[in-house]
């Protein structure tokens, strides 16, 4: 079997030699002396003409090719004369590994819309914009990593099953093997029982991995964990899911400024990384959904990130002469709408939110000295609005107690958190990215469904 040569590896170099590619054909275009096939193999944006004479052997066979077929060809390849291509292949041999009904094959050449291709969650893999979608998230995956390796953080596998819940994070699902479709085993107070669960106990997936990953920040240092979370908010927009994965650093010895910083550094570091390999799938991206798209992203990576207090927030907020939806009041969480003011109007450059009212946030935030607000932070981009949560946690014992009492929350449950307070406690800080939220941004798209492989939505798990 010939070596396969992949269309992100061609160069000049390889012009005059003799190679395999092998991928799928995305045109078929017949003369009477040529067949043109455009093939894609998935690694570039613009895949690559093949012509195919018709003094091919087999070439009966290659002409009843049609859109949507995986094939192997072997020729050389040459310089295009075309324009807005730089090579082509003269086949040599072409191999058909699978046909595609060309009438049936979901994929025509019109365009489709959005939409219609999120029911075809399968296929849609194969067409120019989730290309390109799906290569900017995996160098995004691998830029996240790199960052935080090359800072010597250690990466931590938090538990996806868990029994504590990152209070008021989400609403949750529930894990169990008891089956619904039977009567429940009951306690005596017709509760159901759960000593008769799996687990004994009740258990959700998780909706963070904060309070694992601080155990290991207070004994590690500088720690992150990047994995699935869950959430089963309803709610229907085009920047939540179901389903979602989540970037989070926990920093020992961190008070909230540094970590401001970090998280400042850390979303320019991701957005060069897709600037410098991606010229090519960020152009095509930038032509279909959104103009502004490489400037925006250059933008950010140049830009001094605004520090403003969520106190001047509000009264920013409250002088501004926008008409907004809901009112801003000291206390109340903002909206979207006010999120994207502060960032898109009136600073015209990411904002990094801090010192929250501390009743609208967790109970792990760390109490500021006047007795009201929190050291929390939330960075705000322009189109997404919130794009990172997180906080210095509270390390001292006593405060953590109070606030845990104050709540309600049984401190029992929390009382393997409460040892990290009890022995040796730190300040430390972490933030929480949602990484969907980070490729929307990076990549243009409207919708949060359009930039996860499978998206998982209220009313919606399929594939
Ligand atoms: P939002 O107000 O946007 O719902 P949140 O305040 O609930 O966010 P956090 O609990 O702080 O979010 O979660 C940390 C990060 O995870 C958020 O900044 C966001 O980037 C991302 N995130 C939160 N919920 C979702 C979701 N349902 N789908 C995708 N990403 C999410
Ligand atoms: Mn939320």
């Amino acid at each position: 079997m010939s070596q396969r040569t992949r269309l992100a590896a061609l160069s000049s170099a390889l012009v005059g030699q003799e190679i395999c590619l092998r991928g799928w054909l995305r045109t078929v275009r017949n003369s009477k002396k040529f067949s043109f096939l455009n093939l894609n193999d998935g690694s570039t944006q613009s895949g690559i003409q093949i012509i195919a004479d018709a003094e091919l052997p087999d070439y009966e066979e290659i002409a009843k090719l049609t859109t949507g077929s995986a094939v192997e060809v072997i020729g050389q390849l040459v310089e295009s004369p075309g324009k807005g291509q730089a090579f082509e292949v003269q086949a040599q041999q072409i191999r058909i590994y699978g046909r595609s009904p060309g009438e049936d094959y979901p994929l025509q050449k019109k365009g489709h819309t959005l939409e219609f291709l999120r029911e075809i969650a399968h296929l849609r893999l194969r067409t120019n914009t989730f290309g390109a979608v799906f290569r900017i998230r995996n160098t995004l995956a691998d830029a996240v990593h790199r960052f935080f390796q090359e800072r010597g953080f250690l990466y931590i596998h938090t538990p996806i099953i868990t029994a504590s819940d990152t209070e008021g994070a989400g609403a949750l699902f529930q894990v169990t093997t008891l089956s619904l479709d039977q009567r429940l085993p009951l306690t005596a107070q017709g509760k159901p029982d759960y000593s008769a669960d799996f687990f004994g106990r009740p258990v959700f997936l998780t909706v963070s991995g904060q309070l694992n990953v601080e155990a290991f920040a207070c004994s590690f240092g500088d720690v992150y964990t990047f994995g699935p979370t869950f959430r089963a908010e309803n709610s229907n927009t085009s920047r939540h899911l179901a389903e979602f994965w989540m970037i989070e650093p926990e920093v020992a010895f961190c008070e909230l400024s540094d970590l401001v910083q970090l998280a400042a550094d850390f979303l320019k570091f991701l957005l060069s990384s897709c600037l410098e390999r991606h010229s090519e799938d960020l152009a095509f991206l930038q032509k279909m959904y959104d103009p502004e798209l490489c400037a925006t992203l250059e933008h950010i990576v140049s830009s001094e990130f605004q520090t403003v207090s969520y106190t001047e927030a509000v009264d920013i907020l409250q002088q501004s002469e926008q008409p907004f939806e809901f009112a801003v009041e000291w206390g109340a969480d903002l909206q979207s709408e006010h999120e994207r003011y502060l960032t898109e109007q009136h600073y015209g450059c990411p904002v990094v939110l801090i010192d929250y009212p501390r009743d609208i946030k967790s109970f792990y935030m760390k109490q500021n000295p006047d007795d009201r607000t929190v050291a929390a932070m939330d960075v705000l981009f322009p189109r997404i609005g919130e794009i990172i949560g997180g906080s210095q946690r509270e390390d001292n014992l006593e405060q953590l107690q109070k606030r845990l009492r104050e709540l309600d929350l049984p401190e029992e449950e929390y009382g393997w958190y409460l040892d990290l307070r009890r022995y040796g406690s730190v300040p430390h800080s972490g933030f929480g990215l949602g990484f969907e939220r980070i490729v929307q941004f990076v990549t243009g798209m409207k919708n949060i469904r359009d930039v996860i492989p499978f998206p998982r939505v209220p009313g919606h798990a399929d594939f």
